[in-house]
């Protein structure tokens, strides 16, 4: 059988019969492309567990029924993908903090027959950035592109609580960007960076913005959907790139993106998003099982998909 089933086996019970039994799940719409059964069923092995992780396809409709038919069907917990991760929010029976203020649930845990919500994709992109470039991201300036978006949201929301130097949130439709902002300000509201400029931006995805801001920029993550195809225009256009940046490019499609191509054309530390899908898993995988996640055998068996 394939590794990708429907909101109905699941509801149905039919994954409980696999051999190993299905116990963990990524729900997504679409989900074919997900990477994640690859590392987690690598780290289950490893592990001696005796039970498989599995794609689940479910519409927006299916998502509330197929997360509640969790704990009857033995499920142990779930990662949510595009686009349920903040419909996912208000289906849950508790909710930690910081998916809470990251406005997204990417992992569920089943504790009791209740539904735990967490959200690993900002602690994820913390630890891949320490990985990357060996810097925490409290010690920098950071300008996130897409941070009205899910992903941009959740890393917006880690930088804040990590308390950077200086955060700037950039969002094509930028109202989302100063929601973002709003509901993050109290978190930076210290005056940590001496001088005159504010620590909390918002911008809009516009060159002239940009341009000014990056200026006074460590790290830029791309938190855009732009670069997961090859003829999307760029995120950043390259004359605005320089060597004092680091680029983090959350895209995580087959090779290098056009905004990494671009930043290690101008001498720019730059990485795509490989890493943070890896940390953000290991990071799901301790939640739900209580142990240490065998990252160099999830990170193998990424490198190898
Ligand atoms: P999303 O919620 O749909 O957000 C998309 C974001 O991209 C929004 O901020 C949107 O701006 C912006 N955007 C779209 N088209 C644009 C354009 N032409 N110009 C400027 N901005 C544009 O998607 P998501 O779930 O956050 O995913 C975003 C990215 O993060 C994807 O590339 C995904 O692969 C990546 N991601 C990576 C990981 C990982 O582990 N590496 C985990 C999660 C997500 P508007 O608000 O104006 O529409």
């Amino acid at each position: 059988m394939s590794d990708t089933y429907t909101a109905a086996d699941l509801i149905n019970g039919a994954l409980g019969s696999l051999n190993p039994p299905a116990r963990v799940c990524i729900f997504g719409d679409p989900i074919t492309h997900s990477k994640s059964p690859i590392f987690q069923n690598a780290a289950l092995k490893a592990a001696g567990i005796d039970a498989q992780y599995v794609r689940v396809h479910a519409t927006p409709e299916e998502l509330a029924p197929a997360l509640r038919a969790l704990p009857a069907n033995g499920f142990v917990g779930a990662n949510i993908t595009l686009p349920h991760k903040s419909a996912a929010l208000a289906v849950m029976d508790q909710v930690d903090d910081y998916a809470r203020t990251a406005g997204a649930v990417n992992t569920v845990a089943v504790e009791d027959g209740k539904l735990h919500g967490f959200n690993t994709d900002g602690p994820g992109l913390s630890r891949a950035i320490r990985e990357e470039f060996q810097v925490d991201l409290r010690d920098l300036r950071i300008m996130v592109l897409g941070a009205g978006g899910g992903a941009g949201r959740a890393i917006a929301a880690q930088c804040a609580v990590e308390r950077c130097e200086r955060l700037v949130l950039v969002n094509r439709t930028v109202e989302k960007a100063k929601d973002v902002a709003m509901e993050l300000a109290p978190l930076l509201r210290s005056d940590r960076l001496l001088g005159p400029s504010d620590r909390l931006i918002v911008a809009p995805h516009e060159i002239s913005f940009l341009r000014e801001e990056i200026e006074m920029t460590d790290l830029v993550i791309n938190a855009t959907s732009l670069g997961m195809k090859r003829t999307d225009a760029p995120v950043l256009p390259p004359e605005l790139l320089s060597p004092h940046l680091m680029i983090y490019d959350t895209v995580y499609s087959a090779g290098m993106s056009r905004l990494v191509e671009d930043a290690i054309a101008a001498g720019a530390r730059a990485t795509n998003g490989l890493s943070m899908l890896l940390h953000q898993g290991a990071l799901a995988f301790e939640i739900w099982f209580d142990r240490s996640a065998p990252l160099e055998v999830m990170r193998a068996a990424l490198k190898d998909a």
